[in-house]
């Protein structure tokens, strides 16, 4: 697996100075704290960097597909996902020195000597990005809870209609006298 790197040495010595970059990279999953999800096309990522005088600011998007499992039918599903990037990065000396506005500290991202690393932060914007609830489609029918069968599919033979108790003794009394014949 590649990792995304920008080169900033030029950048880092001017700033007000800003540098487009725009990269694409096959990752082959996305590992979150639930599990690996498959990466089923390139990584494809692109923005800018600034140099503000104080860190070097990121502001970009990534966008990838994802295969994902339907929480209800359980089928793999592809998931184009695009998520927001903007992050601060900073050499180790000067991370130590940028703090928030209301005091509250900044997460900085520390520089790798003169490139910066995009791949911890388009992980996190990706994890981020997922949605709540995995459905193949917006009307996922599940599976049968009897039988198992994908209800997308096609109906399976089981009989899930509500049954009326008075219809059911009936139905018992059908049987049992098909049972004879
Ligand atoms: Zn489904
Ligand atoms: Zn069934």
């Amino acid at each position: 697996m590649n990792v995304v790197k920008i080169g900033v040495s030029d950048l880092k010595a001017r700033p007000g100075d800003e540098l487009e970059f725009k990269a694409q990279e096959k990752w082959s999953y996305l590992a979150t704290a639930t599990g690996n999800i498959p990466i089923v096309s390139p990584v494809r990522v692109g923005g800018t960097v600034t140099n503000t005088g104080k860190i070097l600011l990121v502001k970009g998007q990534v966008a990838t597909t994802l295969e994902l499992t339907c929480d209800r039918c359980l089928e793999k599903y592809r998931y184009p996902i695009v998520a927001a990037l903007e992050e601060e990065y900073a050499g180790a000396a000067a991370a130590q020195t940028v703090a928030g506005e209301e005091g509250e500290p900044v997460e900085v991202r520390p520089l790798e000597g003169d490139f910066i690393d995009l791949k911890p932060a388009v992980e996190e914007a990706l994890i981020l990005a997922l949605p709540m609830k995995w459905l193949c489609r917006e009307i996922c029918r599940g599976l049968c809870p009897h039988c198992g069968q994908n209800l997308n599919e096609g109906q399976c033979q089981c009989d899930t209609r509500p049954v009326d108790p008075r219809l059911a003794v009936l139905g018992e009394l059908l049987r049992k006298r098909e049972g004879e014949n």
